[in-house]
């Protein structure tokens, strides 16, 4: 069963000699479900075909929420102890690192991102894991012994139920974890539907899942495209709940389809970030923070920091500085262990980049470095791309791009500044860079968005919560908070003694 895993040698990872053919995982079985088509997926970065997946279908999303009711209802893991919980979870995290070497071969095979920032991310999901399995522990209520004699309140928590969780292709393994795991904790089932692209992770998470001692039918994974298998979950009626990730006007489609049966919905969307530098700011930190910012993931990333707003008296002197550095990065195989920032995902989307970078220099901002498709003979490169002068009616200013371009915007006073950076829909995360503490506490007060960084970016770890204000979002992921977002909450009113009668005798 192609599932399994292979040996890989993390010394000397090679490109694999035939593609690796994945199924479903329906009720703790493979399966190729009911079609007989199969998505191709190609390496973006050496152009080879890597993986196969079952093209599922409605019949297929049928199945598996059948599946995770019938496990939910039997109480098999919604009624069992949060300490049994935490062991299954546990031992989840622990499997994870030990086959560490193989996820992050496939991840980066199936992204194009540096295999050496795969690892990390593996790493980053087994931490999740474990903290979650801590929180497993911890799901409590409130009580109020203050209603008098008769009377005790209960506040009780219960898993919500069901949950379909729709992912992206940026962070397939990670942002399954910030998912996932807090899903499990609370005690729900759930059916999975990764990104189309990038399944691979999440197949091979279903395998562990069984190992570690998962029952059937609490974890489900269906494969195939957003418009057949993530339609089908987010107006499916017997679907609790519906956490979806991906760009704001799939999002808006998912908040319609749940419509239907006012299921709950978690929404984690599009971002277009500012970066604030102002003059006071330690130059060599605010340089190097605001090109990870944007280059991270080739820029393909929610919290991408790809607006910068810098302080006019600073500006030149930054703007040259930044582009020095970003003809330093190193773009390129993903499986070189230098390699800083590695492919764009699709062909398509290739195309979307390009075409933002065209727009750019069209609509009159000034192109500082990149502008171009790097010239290789396989993979699709984007140069690091910097424009200057953009203005807040450009559209590079106002879409999301999704890919390593930056539009730098000057300022000259801190209102302007923060007006500068709130004028967008998007409300998903920020930075601020200060040496001025009063500037730097007033900064992430006054930004409209989610995660807010203060002389650092794109930190993060599982205790913080993480999602966005306006078009980003809807609720949190991650946290303590992120495990609440899964449970319902009973109030009971506990009678004690006798009760005061309504009739009269
Ligand atoms: P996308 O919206 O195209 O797809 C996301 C997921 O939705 C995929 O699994 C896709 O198959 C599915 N989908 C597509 N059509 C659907 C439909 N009609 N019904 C239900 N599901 C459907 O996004 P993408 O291109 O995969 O990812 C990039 C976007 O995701 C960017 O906008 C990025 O900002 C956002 N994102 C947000 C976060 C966050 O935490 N806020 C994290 C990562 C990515």
């Amino acid at each position: 069963m192609s599932n399994t895993f292979h040996h890989v040698d993390v010394n000397h990872p090679l490109l694999p000699e035939k593609a690796r053919e994945f199924q479903m995982f329906i009720n703790g079985k493979w399966t190729k479900g009911h079609s007989s088509e199969n998505f191709v997926r190609k390496s973006p970065a050496h152009d080879i075909v890597v993986s196969t997946y079952p093209a599922g279908t409605a019949e297929d999303v049928d199945d598996a929420v059948k599946a995770a009711r019938e496990a939910f209802d039997s109480g098999k893991w919604s009624r069992i102890s949060g300490g049994a919980r935490a062991t299954v979870m546990l031992k989840t995290a622990q499997l994870i690192r030990e086959n560490l070497a193989e996820l992050a071969l496939l991840e980066t095979l199936e992204t194009g991102k540096p295999l050496t920032q795969s690892r990390g991310e593996i790493q980053g999901a087994a931490d999740i894991w474990e903290y979650a399995a801590g929180l497993a522990r911890s799901v409590n209520g409130d009580s109020f012994n203050n209603l008098g004699d008769n009377m005790l309140g209960l506040v009780t928590r219960e898993p919500i139920g069901v949950v379909g969780v729709i992912t992206p292709w940026n962070f397939p393994f990670f942002i399954g974890a910030e998912r996932y795991p807090y899903i499990l904790a609370a005690g729900c089932t759930l059916v999975a539907k990764a990104a189309e692209i990038t399944s691979g992770t999440t197949l091979l998470l279903a395998g562990i899942l069984k190992e570690a001692g998962l029952p059937d039918g609490v974890f489900n994974v269906v494969t195939g495209s957003g418009s057949v298998v993530g339609q089908r979950i987010t107006e499916h009626s017997d679907i609790d709940m519906v956490s979806f990730t991906g760009s704001t006007a799939v999002g808006q489609m998912a908040l319609q389809a749940s419509a239907k049966n006012i299921k709950r919905l978690g929404l984690e969307l599009g971002g277009k970030n500012p970066q604030v530098v102002f003059a006071d700011a330690d130059m060599d930190a605010a340089l190097d923070g605001t090109l990870f910012g944007f280059l991270f993931n080739t820029g393909q990333c929610c919290v991408s920091g790809s607006r910068l707003l810098v302080e006019r008296s600073i500006h030149a002197e930054f703007c040259r500085k930044l582009v020095e550095r970003a003809k330093k990065v190193q773009s390129g195989d993903p499986l070189n262990e230098s390699t800083q920032i590695g492919a764009i995902i699709t062909e398509k989307h290739y195309q979307t980049v390009l075409g933002y970078i065209e727009q750019g220099k069209k609509e009159g901002a000034q192109l500082l470095t990149g502008g171009s498709a790097v010239k290789t003979d396989k993979g699709l490169f984007i140069e690091p791309t910097i424009f200057d002068d953009v203005t807040p009616v450009m559209t590079v200013f106002r879409e999301e791009i999704f890919g390593p371009v930056l539009c730098v915007t000057p300022f000259d006073s801190y209102e302007e500044a923060i007006r500068i950076a709130n004028d967008t829909c998007y409300g998903l995360a920020a930075s601020v860079w200060t040496s001025n503490l009063d500037k730097a506490v007033q900064g992430f007060r006054d930004l409209k968005a989610g995660r807010l960084w203060v002389n650092t970016t794109i930190a993060g770890g599982p205790e913080l919560p993480s999602g966005g204000f306006k078009q980003s979002g809807i609720g949190r992921e991650s946290g303590s908070y992120g495990l609440d977002e899964y449970t319902e909450i009973k109030s009971v009113h506990i009678q004690l003694g006798k009760r005061a009668k309504w009739l009269a005798e």
